[in-house]
């Protein structure tokens, strides 16, 4: 392969690397209200990017409410047998 074509790739495979990593720097902190207490709570960067690569949507209710369902679903499991 002449040398001109390896640079054409390399520099393609330079800017799809690029393009990734501008993806992922979008996750920026964000504000998202909470469905249950209407409370404003912090979606950070890093959440993002995990509920991204899980490919969850984002959460609609706070830390504290998401802690309260949970604890509300596993009480109610010994309560239905
Ligand atoms: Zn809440």
């Amino acid at each position: 392969m002449p040398v001109k074509n390896l640079w054409a790739v390399k520099v393609r495979e330079l800017k799809e690397t690029e393009a990734r990593l501008m993806e992922r720097r979008e996750f920026k902190e964000r504000k998202l209200k909470c469905l249950d207490c209407g409370a404003t709570f912090v979606f950070s960067a890093g959440e993002q990017t995990f509920f991204w690569s899980k490919g969850l949507a984002p959460p609609k209710r706070c830390q504290e409410c998401r802690l309260k369902r949970k604890l509300t679903i596993v009480r109610e499991v010994p309560n239905e047998q």
